[in-house]
């Protein structure tokens, strides 16, 4: 049976002796102490463990079934969304106007990950809320946001997310679906969205679909795209339910993995829809609250692989097989445990070096969103921008890369359905597609996001990595991280020339886009990595008592910068081909 232990001792670490969170300049940090960190993610930490990860593979096995036009969730699901509305988890970060706790977003990334580490089908139901909530935070009405809001950091209510129908995903200018305006100021909704997490179900009294859609006679392409308010049920005037409204799930999608989580066809058959917002801003409204967005399927990446890697650790101290090439390490058993072979070794220090580098990138970059937010900083907004596509595509291409070398680590024990193993693999799957796949994430980094303001973030970015170098290039116990980030920081500088010089033929640029991606996030593990290797020796020199723990982040951030950081040479040879051999057939040559 696989377990979820909570990793409360590595965040901890990450938000205090790395990005010292409790010293930063942005309002409500100072409350953020290691206290009250430390009791925040010892709760969440017990609510994954006790409630949320024993659930993971009864809604795997189980799934979603649609009867009688409602979705049956998988068991006890709705026994633990209850505990997380009524431990006020699901407001954690939101608005206290309307009922949330007002935390800062940072902390909220980190009771994510363990959430999402311990059941990320379920946590999808109130993530997805949570989508539709900031949406209308940000766009709505003052009596939008009175009418529906505090429900939905309840959840009372829950939320969708309605983009994608047959014929458009990632090309959202070819929507169908269609809005007509009635004389009262509302809109009828018409047409079909496919693959809606969270669609339908009754774990909520009411469910607010956000749904985008063209108003005829409106501008053709995402520039004629609208945003509206679609309930499951009607709201009354004093908040009440009122009737049902024209929108029915139609069908579950049967798929790969997530299975607890309903994948819906969702039919709007003349619902009654709220525009939200400007008419035809419609995408621009959804594209605001991205950031985030990116950033918690990026979470989702690491958290995969944060407790395959737990899992396959714990196989890998239990599982006995031969004996250790250089001697007999359990001589009182029939054979030593697999942890003593330097093959399965190498899988466990690949997948421990990325989860714990990950989980400080993405905190890191949770920060600088706080601070865009709480602070207005328009410099904090511009530098998270360009990573997001970073955090989104390195975190889930890797995390997925990390669940799959834990499978490995069981053998034909990761094949069956027993361990647990496959479900990381298969859940984690679909977070390198959804959100946006990390082929558009490179895109969107190497066409949009490198030359925004004139290349002003990037740059900022190479200057972050520069100071560090300098401040600390003259402490000889951090050469052996210095010197390869220096190495790495230089690839990707020379990746980025190599676009800026080759823009002429956008082929050429974008066949790279997904090596250059890579190359990016290797560099901002590698920065991390060298920021906690100070962190620890800072630790060490204060005295810290456990040593142990310093001493291991010394020895794994060794392991990435010696053994995974130098794929940035690679990358940038892949980078610097150009597009001539990988356009170069004929479509009738494949
Ligand atoms: C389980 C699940 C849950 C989902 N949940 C939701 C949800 O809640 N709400 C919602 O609206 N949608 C949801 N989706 C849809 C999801 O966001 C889309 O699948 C995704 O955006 C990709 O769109 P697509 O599948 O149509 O692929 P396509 O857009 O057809 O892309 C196919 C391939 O072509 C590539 N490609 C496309 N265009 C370009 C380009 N210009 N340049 C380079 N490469 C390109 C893509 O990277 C991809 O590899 C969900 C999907 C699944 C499977």
């Amino acid at each position: 049976m696989p377990f979820y232990e909570p990793t409360t001792k590595d965040m901890e670490f990450v938000l205090h002796d790395l990005l010292k969170v409790s010293e930063l300049d942005i309002p409500g940090f100072n409350e953020m102490d290691r206290d009250f960190t430390g009791a925040v993610l010892e709760e969440a930490g017990k609510i994954a463990r006790d409630v949320l990860a024993p659930l993971n593979p009864v809604g795997d096995h189980e799934g979603c079934k649609l009867e009688n036009g409602s979705v049956r969730v998988p068991t006890g699901f709705e026994d633990a969304v209850n505990v997380l509305r009524d431990g006020g988890w699901t407001g954690f970060d939101c608005d206290p106007e309307y009922g949330g706790q007002g935390m800062p977003y940072t902390l909220s990334v980190a009771v994510g990950e363990m959430h999402s580490s311990a059941n990320m089908a379920l946590m999808m139901y109130p993530g997805l809320t949570h989508g539709a909530y900031a949406a209308i935070h940000a766009h709505g009405s003052d009596e939008q946001k009175a009418k529906y809001l505090p429900n939905l950091v309840s959840f009372k209510w829950g939320g969708t997310m309605n983009l994608t129908e047959p014929q458009c995903g990632t090309d959202l200018g070819l929507i169908r679906t269609k809005a007509e305006p009635q004389d009262d100021g509302t809109y009828k909704i018409s047409g079909q969205k496919i693959w809606i997490s969270a669609g339908e179900h009754g774990m909520a009294e009411n469910i607010i679909h956000l749904v985008l859609a063209k108003i005829p006679g409106g501008p053709e392409g995402v520039k004629g795209i609208s945003l509206f308010i679609v309930p499951k049920f009607h709201v009354n005037e004093d908040g009440s339910l009122g009737d049902r409204n024209e929108v029915s799930c139609g069908g579950l999608e049967s798929k790969m993995g997530i299975h607890g989580n309903a994948t819906c066809v969702m039919n709007y058959d003349g619902a009654t829809g709220y525009l939200i917002g400007e008419k035809h801003k419609g995408l621009r409204a959804m594209f605001t609250m991205m950031n985030e967005a990116r950033l918690g399927v990026g979470m989702q990446g690491l958290a995969q692989a944060s407790v395959a890697y737990q899992n396959a650790l714990a196989f890998a101290k239990d599982r006995i097989q031969g004996r250790a090439v250089t001697g007999v390490k359990e001589p009182e058993k029939a054979a030593d445990s697999i942890i003593h072979f330097p093959d399965v070794r190498r899988m466990l220090m690949d997948q421990k070096s990325f989860v714990e580098g990950g989980r400080a990138f993405m905190l890191w970059a949770a920060t600088m969103i706080d601070r865009s937010r709480r602070n207005d900083d328009a410099d904090a907004e511009g530098l998270v921008s360009l990573l997001i596509p970073v955090v989104k595509g390195f975190l889930t291409d890797k995390g997925l890369d990390a669940t799959i070398s834990a499978q490995q680590v069981y053998g034909g024990s990761g094949f069956t359905t027993e361990w647990g193993a496959e479900q990381f693999v298969r859940d984690c799957r679909i977070a390198l597609i959804y959100e946006g796949t990390n082929g558009i994430q490179a895109l969107d980094l190497v066409g949009r996001k490198l030359a925004t303001d004139n290349g002003k973030h990037v740059m900022a970015f190479f200057d972050l990595v520069k100071d560090f170098i300098k401040e600390n290039g003259e402490d000889e116990r951090m050469a052996e991280f210095i010197t390869p980030l220096k190495a790495a920081s230089k690839d990707l500088q020379a990746g980025g020339m190599y676009f800026m010089q080759n823009m002429g033929n956008p082929d050429d640029a974008l066949s790279g886009a997904h090596d250059f991606m890579h190359l990016f996030g290797h560099v901002c593990l590698g920065l991390m990595w060298a920021r906690m290797a100070k962190a620890s020796f800072e630790a060490l020199d204060a005295g810290a008592a456990d040593t142990e723990f310093y001493e291991s982040k010394l020895v794994t951030g060794r392991y990435y910068m010696t053994r995974k950081l130098p794929e940035t040479a690679f990358l940038l040879k892949k980078v610097q081909t150009g597009g001539e051999n990988v356009m170069g057939l004929s479509v009738a040559n494949f």
